[in-house]
């Protein structure tokens, strides 16, 4: 059993990091720091710190279990784990600034949460749930006039932005996941404000739509959805006419506010403040924020400092491109939605070529279907790649599996056959995650495909062998340089 905290934790990784992908990995696991591991009696403590409390939420909504098996592999039947919480110091009125909260690591979603100062120290996770928040001191707000009336507020949202149209894959999991989490409940997680980012033609529009549509059509909230350009826009025409003061009061009675990509925001500085104002009376009223932006908030420029601050106080959950799979997953549903017949190997082309946006897999089915109602003829692989030559670049497949195969294993020096086979000696394991990852990463064959010419595996090994491989390059300098040469020579052979 291990005996520092640092070793416990490191072998909870470890299995960790194989059971989740490796985004979720890096955004709830890799943050974390072990603190202490105490052995009382039957019972090992390990204490966890956590950078913030949306993450303890976090962890333990989704995690509980596979933290729980964890732990309970790591330091056996008596392993306990407890959060050490780092309360932020974002707001200075608040006043607990530097402490922090030590948390039991257990689930209470079915008792009620008891109230707590904000200090407390829990140290026994069999005895009691803790399922508190811990919320900033209720402050008095500034922007709370009495009398107001709730109107009723056109929300502009788009209708067919809903999650049920939205596609999950690895690329959009987080971001989706934490977009559901508060569309049920507004306000009422730490995710607040909800900041998702990402390049363009990824979904974010659709995704923080999909908040607006659930919230609104469950809860009768008063839901705004709003372009940082429109909202400026119309700032700039509130000053004109004199009604800044009607403007304000207008998007301070509403329940969830949403703002698309507020990297428009960048250098304009009366709307920045103006927005900032509305930002602090919504958040201080538990209102909910959810913004869009290009980029990571910490890229973006022009924006003041205390705003961008104040972006990051929640979840910060970027959308990144799509793999092959959830490429075609969304083009077949495309097709169906909008009810074109489509063979399998026309989607299956569109996606190997178009890569890097959703927006334009979309706009290739569309072109698709306006061809073959204008020629009348069936859609087939060499209509779209006729049609849609200058959005492809095919990539032409110049190498097979067993091409890379031979190369990495001359490259380590071991028999060519030993990846096919069941041997599991670390050097022929090593070889043969570094072949599989080439393989998934030059060649088009699905997963399955790859397995099976590793002498019959799962897809699964394919994926773990992936995994493995990219989370060594990011570890190990020396291993990365190995990879940079294999690719290398691989690069060459495919010429
Ligand atoms: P962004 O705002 O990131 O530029 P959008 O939300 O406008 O991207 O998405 C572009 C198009 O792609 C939209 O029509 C949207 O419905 C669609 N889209 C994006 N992601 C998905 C997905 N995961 N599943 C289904 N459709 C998607
Ligand atoms: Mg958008």
């Amino acid at each position: 059993m291990p005996t520092s905290p640092e070793a416990a934790w490191n072998q909870c990784l470890d299995i960790i990091r194989d059971n989740i992908s490796r985004q979720s990995f890096r955004t709830w696991f890799a943050p974390l720091k072990p603190l202490t591991l105490v052995t009382e009696g039957d019972l090992s403590k390990l204490t966890v710190q956590l950078p913030s409390q949306f993450y303890y939420e976090w962890l333990e909504e989704h995690y509980y279990s596979l933290l729980r098996k964890t732990v309970t592999k790591v330091l056996g039947p008596g392993g306990r784990l407890f959060y050490d919480v780092v309360i932020e110091k974002d707001d200075a009125e608040v006043g607990y600034e530097g402490t922090s909260m030590q948390l039991p690591a257990r689930h209470a979603a079915n008792e009620p949460a008891a109230p707590e100062p904000a200090t407390a120290t829990r140290t026994s996770p069999g005895r009691t749930d803790f399922g508190g928040h811990v919320q900033p001191a209720p402050v008095s707000s500034p922007f709370v006039i009495p009398g107001i009336q709730k109107v009723q507020v056109d929300s502009r949202l788009n209708p067919n932005y809903t999650f049920e149209r939205f596609i999950e894959g690895d690329c959009n999991r987080l971001a989706r996941s934490a977009a559901l989490a508060i569309a049920q409940r507004p306000g009422g997680t730490s995710f607040n404000p909800f900041l998702m980012y990402g390049g363009v033609g990824l979904g974010k529009t659709h995704l923080i739509q999909a908040i607006g549509n659930y919230a609104a059509a469950s809860a009768g909230q008063s839901v705004l959805y709003v372009s940082s350009e429109r909202f400026t826009t119309e700032f700039v025409q509130a000053i004109q006419h004199n009604r800044v003061a009607e403007f304000s009061l207008f998007y301070r009675q509403i329940d969830l506010l949403i703002i698309d990509d507020v990297q428009f925001f960048s250098g304009k500085e009366k709307t920045q403040e103006e927005f900032f104002h509305i930002f602090n009376a919504l958040h201080q009223n538990g209102k909910q924020i959810v913004l869009s932006s290009d980029r990571p908030p910490k890229d973006i420029q022009g924006i003041e400092e205390r705003l961008l601050s104040r972006f990051q106080w929640g979840l910060a959950a970027d959308v990144q491109a799509p793999d092959l799979e959830t490429r075609i997953a969304i083009l077949t549903r495309k097709s169906e939605e909008d009810g074109i017949d489509v063979s399998n190997d026309v989607l299956e082309f569109i996606a190997h070529n178009i890569k890097s946006n959703i927006r334009e897999l979309e706009g290739a089915l569309i072109r698709l279907l306006a061809h073959s109602t204008l020629r009348k003829r069936e859609i087939d692989v060499p209509m779209a790649r006729e049609v849609l030559s200058d959005l492809i670049k095919e990539t032409r497949i110049t190498l097979t599996i067993e091409e890379i195969q031979r190369l990495v294993c001359s490259y380590f020096s071991i028999p060519e056959d030993l990846v096919r086979a069941k041997t599991r000696k670390r050097e022929v394991v090593q070889a043969r995650q570094v072949a599989m990852y080439f393989s998934k990463q030059l060649t088009q064959h699905s997963l399955k495909t790859i397995g099976l010419h590793f002498g019959g595996r799962d897809h699964s090994t394919v994926i773990h062998a992936n995994q493995s491989v990219e989370n060594q390059i990011d570890t190990d300098p020396k291993f990365k340089g190995m990879i940079d040469e294999i690719g290398h020579r691989l690069q060459l052979r495919a010429r």
